[in-house]
Parts: structure tokens; sequence; C-alpha cells
């Protein structure tokens, strides 16, 4: 079979056509995505295995996935039921600083006072030890256990954006909206969005294939020509986008292109997970994604509809699968005991170049971090943006191709940086290694950054110059709330009035006093929202 004809890139009254080869949430969000923007104008293939299974993990978003979802035109309540999704306001991190602290990573800017950050000005009059309860709203939303949404489904985000659910207007992109902050992102059961996506994707047009890719065949430029499957005979198409997770079949395998590891500076490479059914009526359903250092890593902990999604991230030269499997099962709880752990070796780096040839790889094929800050589905969400911005205009595409590179590294590069101050400036140092986080090797430029930022909190200026979806006040939640580095405030602070901080302040704590009191538990929302169903 042939998935249709090798259309000329260089003819624009030609369908175009795309091949993916992989049906995990990269290729499925992929197709998607390539529908929604490019409707019947692009053909796209989907040929994923029924025996090499999809990682089953990554059920943790960044707040810029609502720009996805609104893309494909989708509102939550298409979604959201679909997938057992519930709401996500911020990370927090549990026993970074020492055993018994948390604080959190909201998804809220940092306000500013006089042209000074408000973080600047919390080193200057902290109103409390609680950096993010003091400067941010979401704090207290996360701790008090909130839904960013009121019982009859108003956001708390309306008058942030017009167009919030609407689902007429023009649609957004990350890039549009980087220096805006929507309020919350969301958890989901991943297999249910590649199942959801595979309707939405099937019901427009994407063909799927369910085979195993068997062959890579190139042509004498280097170019993929097609690839041979195991019983559905050869697939060509113009494009052909590599979601073949870790295995990078087409990227790795058959182009060869090498891969720039992050271990030296990142040495967590190994996972094991579990899917734990729990009475999640009876239990709160945390509004954050919940990161709890370990002896060798930390724990994620993400509360779904039915269930919990949990996982131990460890780095293996400091602790074997068994302890770790064994030190989750102690932390979950008997609930676990039934469930059989996903032991995941993985591979923490990016591919030199993303795209090669006719070749893209998006999802674990192209990179992949430690999920900390769940990136992973922003890494693809990003490339997806990216892939229709380059979209090729024929095969010497190379101004375009390496505009995509260049973009593609700059995220992870700066992802990468903003995992390490994680460890780095952690104050917990109790065994070898946690010490080891504060003597292993970092980023140069990470080095010097953190010189500036001991003397002046974290700005646009000094953090990584590129969009990586991280915005300063990113760095100052990590800085403040991690304790492990001493930052000083301005020298100009002492000289300065400070009636209006202070007025700051006090209007942050009365916004999030009256918004804990107003908002209703996620476990109400939630009910409230199958009651009216
Ligand atoms: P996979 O899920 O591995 O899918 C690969 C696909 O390729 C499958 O469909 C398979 O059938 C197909 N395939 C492979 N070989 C062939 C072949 N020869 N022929 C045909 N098909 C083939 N991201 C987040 O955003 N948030 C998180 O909280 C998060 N947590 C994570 C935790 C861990 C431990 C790990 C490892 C990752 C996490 N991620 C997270 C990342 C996230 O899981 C991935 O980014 C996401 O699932 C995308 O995976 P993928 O589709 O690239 O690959």
């Amino acid at each position: 079979m042939n998935s249709g004809a090798a259309a000329n890139l260089t003819d624009p009254g030609k369908t175009k056509s795309v091949v993916i080869v992989g049906g995990g949430t990269a290729g499925w969000m992929t197709a998607a995505y390539l529908k929604a923007a490019f409707g019947d104008r692009v053909d796209v293939t989907v040929v994923e295995s029924a025996q090499i299974g999809a990682i089953g993990v990554g059920e943790a978003t960044f707040s810029d996935i609502r720009h996805f979802f609104e893309f494909l035109r989708l509102e939550e309540s298409d979604w959201m039921p679909a997938c057992n999704a519930t709401y996500k306001l911020g990370v927090r991190f549990e026993d970074w600083r020492e055993p018994g602290h948390h604080f959190y990573h909201p998804f809220e800017q940092l306000g500013s006072v006089d042209g000074f950050s408000l973080s600047d000005w919390w080193l200057r009059m902290p109103q409390s030890s609680r950096f993010d309860r003091d400067c941010f709203v979401m704090a207290a939303l996360c701790d008090a256990e909130r839904s960013p949404r009121y019982a009859d489904g108003t956001p708390l985000a309306q008058g942030v954006f017009e167009n919030v659910g609407d689902g007429q207007s023009a649609r957004s992109n990350i890039a549009e909206y980087q220096g805006a902050q929507f309020p919350y992102a969301y958890h989901f059961e991943a297999h249910l969005l590649a199942k959801f996506l595979t309707k939405y994707g099937t019901d427009r047009g994407v063909k799927h294939i369910t085979d195993n890719v068997v062959d890579v065949a190139l042509d004498h430029q280097g170019f993929v020509s097609h690839v041979n499957t195991a019983e559905n005979g050869t697939l060509s198409g113009d494009l052909y986008i590599d979601c073949t997770g870790f295995r990078a079949l087409l990227l790795k395998q058959a182009l060869g292109e090498p891969f720039v590891s992050f271990q030296d500076t990142l040495p967590n490479n190994s996972a094991v997970a579990l899917q734990v059914p729990m009475d999640m009526e009876r239990k709160a359903i945390r509004p954050c994604t919940t990161a709890t250092a370990q002896d060798a890593g930390w724990i994620w902990t993400i509360p779904l509809i039915s269930r919990i999604g949990t996982g131990y991230v460890y780095a293996d030269e400091y602790l074997s699968a068994e302890e770790a499997e064994k030190t989750l099962r102690e932390f979950v709880g008997p609930e676990a005991a039934d469930v059989q752990a996903n032991h995941i070796k993985m591979r923490i780096g990016r591919s030199e170049r993303s795209w090669v040839n006719n070749v893209v790889g998006i999802g674990l094929a192209s990179g992949f971090v430690e999920p900390l800050e769940s990136t992973g589905i922003f890494f693809i969400h990003h490339a997806i943006e990216q892939i229709v911005r380059y979209f090729p205009g024929g095969r010497d595409d190379d101004v375009r191709r390496d505009a995509y590179n260049r973009s593609i590294e700059h995220v992870m590069e700066g992802v990468r940086e903003f995992l390490c101050l994680h460890y780095v400036g952690a104050k917990r140092a109790d065994n070898r290694y946690w010490k080891d986080t504060k003597t292993r090797k970092i980023p140069d430029a990470l080095a010097e950054r953190i010189e500036i930022w001991k003397h002046k909190v974290p700005d646009s200026e000094s953090v990584y110059p590129y969009y990586h979806g991280l915005p300063p006040y990113s760095y100052n939640c990590i800085l403040l709330g991690a304790g492990g580095i001493e930052v000083k405030h301005s020298p100009a602070l002492d000289l300065a009035d400070p009636t209006a901080a202070q007025v700051e302040f006090d209007r942050i704590r009365q916004k999030a006093d009256k918004l804990v009191q107003e908002l209703p538990s996620q476990n109400e929302f939630f009910a409230a929202m199958r009651a009216n169903a």
C-alpha cells in the first residue's frame, strides 16, 4: 500500500503528504495539529506498532498546553472527561530545602513595584518565611487545594484572556503569548489523550495504520524515500515525522544523527512508575503536580480522576531499580500493593539536529529531560508549532530547517539550565547524591548567571536569553524556594519608599484569602460537573 503519491513540495497545487511513524502522545498530537492547521491540504498518515507500546507516562503539563487545545478548537468539556483530566496550578516541591518544607512554582507571573520585582522587595521586607505565599495568589490556592474554576464553571482566568474557551476566536499559539501567563494546566491520562486525538485526527482524514515499520529506505541524497511496514507494504511521503520514542527509528537509527547527552549535568537516567487506582472522591485532588525529593532523585505524584500517577526518577549510579521500586511502594502505601511497576531507562539530552533532510523528530525521538517541570509535552507542543511555522517548501529549504533546529536547541538548552538550578539551588545536602549536586558540572552560562543572581534576582536580562517556556519569574521561584543559594536584595531598596510594596503584599494576601473562600475544591468542582452532565 502506498499512503499517497510522493507529492512535489515545490508545487503549491499538490497535496503535501506527511508520514508520522509512532502513535504515542507525540504522534497523535502532531497528526491532530497538522489537520487543524492545514486541513485536507495536507495528507497525514500515522503508522503505529501494536507490539511496541507507548511509554505510558507523561501526565502533567505546562499551562501553555491551552493553546494546543484552543488551536484544535476543543473546549475543556470536549476532552477533559474523556481523559480523566484534572487541573494543575503549578508544581509543589517537597523536601528540596529540608524535610517537611514545601514551596510552589505556580502558573502566575511575579508582580513588580516601582520598577523592582516583587521578589526583590520580598528579600528586603519578607512578610513571612514563604516567598511563594507572599508573592503569588496561586500558592495559597494550592495549599488550600482549590479548583481554578468556580462551581458554575466560570474560570478564575476570566478577564485575563478574552477568548478563554469561546471556541470561535482566532486561535492562539505559544509564540504569541510568551509574556502572558494562563493560570492553570492539566493532568491527564496519556493513553486516553492519544485515544482521544486518534479519533479527532481520523475524523478529519488522518490515515491510521497499525503495523511495524521494519525498514527505512534512503535515496542517494540521504532523504527518506519510503518506509517498509511488516504487513502494509511501503509508505511514502514528502515529510517524515519520527515519533518512535527513545528508539528514534528514523532520526537516529536510519539517518545516524548524533545525540547530545545531558547526563553529565542531569544524572537522573531512570524511573519506575506506578498507576495506582484510588477512590479520588474521598481523597483530595491536589491542584498541582508534587515533586518530593528522595535519597537519589525525586517522586512525582499526579492526581487524576480515578487514580494517581506516580514514579521515582533517580540516577542509577546511586540507586538500584529494586531499591527505587521498594521506596516508591512504601511512599504510596497499601494501594500500590498489587500494581505492576513500569521500569524506564531515560535517554537524557537532545538530538544534535531534530530536523535532518526530510525527517523531523518530535517527542522522545527528538530529546528529553527528566520530567521535573513537566516539559515533555511542552517540547512536543512547541515542536509542532514550529514545524507548522517552518513547514518546508521543498528539499533545499535549509533556511527553514536551520531556524527550526535552532529553536528546538534553544528550548532544550534553556530547560536544561532551569533543571540544573533545582539541584545546585536546593539546600538539601544530606547524603552523597545531594552533596554531589553542589559540585557537579553545570552549564558555564548558568554558573555565571548564578553569580549574578546572588546580587540581583533573575530578570529577563539575566536568564537564558532565548525562548524556552520558562519566564524569569520561574527562576525566582526555584532560587528563593529551594533555599540553597543566598540572594541579596538590591541596595536601592534600602533607600526606596516601601509603602507601595507593602500595599501589593497586602493585596495578594487579601485576594488569596478571598479566592480560597470562594473557590470550590477540585473534588467539589468535578462532583458538580458530574451532577450537571
Ligand atoms: P512513546 O510514547 O514511546 O511512543 C512511541 C510510539 O512509537 C508508539 O506508538 C510505538 O508503537 C511507536 N513505534 C516505535 N517503534 C515503531 C516501529 N518500528 N513501527 C511503528 N511504530 C513504532 N512529559 C510531560 O509533559 N509531563 C510529564 O509528567 C512527563 N512525565 C514523564 C515521566 C517519565 C518517567 C518519562 C520517561 C517521560 C515523561 N514525560 C512527561 C515525557 C512524555 O512521556 C513524552 O514526552 C510523551 O509521552 C511522548 O512520548 P512519544 O510519543 O515521543 O513516545
